[in-house]
């Protein structure tokens, strides 16, 4: 094979679990919400809110799944559903509907603010760092909150929002752009992320090389594709096609 000079990444569940953060994300933002509102109720001599925490997640998810059907439109948009559910759901508890609607925003502002706290895997920032010895790096994201305040920022030189492009992974502009800024082929290049439609496949067809984050062993794997569960498993891979 012809040698690799450039690795790209991508960023969500590829170098860090977003799964996770969406977990905290949506429990924290709630929790944020009952102890505040409780307090705020406390000092205004108000009975505390009748709702528990895990009641009022169920409900609130009912209520978005509910909104998502009567409203089909918005079933996509989903920080309009989160509010529409909050504020009726804080209606129900009998907060006048002026308050419903500002503590409704106020949980959606701590929700943003917590869905942009991402941890990278513990072995991302070694293996980055080891890999921009020999390699040129790049990361390729659809997302564009991550980039400038991410902590890995630092190992790419070149950094791709697709969705600043308008032109979101799996189009092939981002790839191609990656490309163009690296001064690299795409033969010498390699695509490494965890989704099949926006990363592996863009970058297989450009003639890329594509290292696929999963778990799942049953796809069949067109060639210059490979895969591995975890990008600490990458440096292997490299071994054995760049010796
Ligand atoms: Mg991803």
């Amino acid at each position: 094979m012809t040698a690799l000079q450039a690795i790209t990444f991508d960023l969500d569940d590829t170098l860090w679990d977003n799964h996770g953060v969406m977990l905290r994300t949506e429990e924290g933002h709630y929790a944020w919400l009952l102890e505040a509102l409780g307090m705020w109720r406390a000092t205004r001599q108000e009975a505390p809110l009748a709702l528990g925490y895990e009641a009022g997640l169920q409900d609130y998810l009912a209520r978005r799944q509910q909104f998502a059907k009567d409203v089909p439109e918005r079933r996509g948009d989903f920080t309009w559903l989160r509010l529409r559910a909050l504020e009726a759901q804080l209606e129900a508890e009998d907060l006048p509907r002026s308050a419903a609607i500002l503590w409704a925003a106020a949980a959606m502002n701590e929700f943003h603010r917590l869905r942009i706290q991402v941890t990278p895997h513990p072995e991302a920032a070694g293996l980055l760092a080891a890999l921009s010895e020999r390699y040129q790096l790049a990361a390729i994201t659809n997302g564009n909150i991550h980039l400038k305040r991410q902590p890995l920022a630092a190992y790419f030189p070149v950094a791709i929002a697709a969705g600043e492009l308008l032109a979101p992974k799996p189009d092939h502009t981002p790839f191609l752009t990656a490309l163009a800024k690296l001064d690299v082929a795409p033969e010498h290049a390699m695509h490494v992320g965890d989704s099949w439609a926006e990363d592996i496949l863009p970058a297989q067809q450009l003639g890329m090389h594509a290292v696929w984050v999963s778990s799942d062993d049953d796809q069949v794997l067109p060639p210059r594709v490979h895969r591995i569960a975890h990008i600490k498993e990458l440096p292997a891979i490299l071994e054995r096609l760049d010796g």
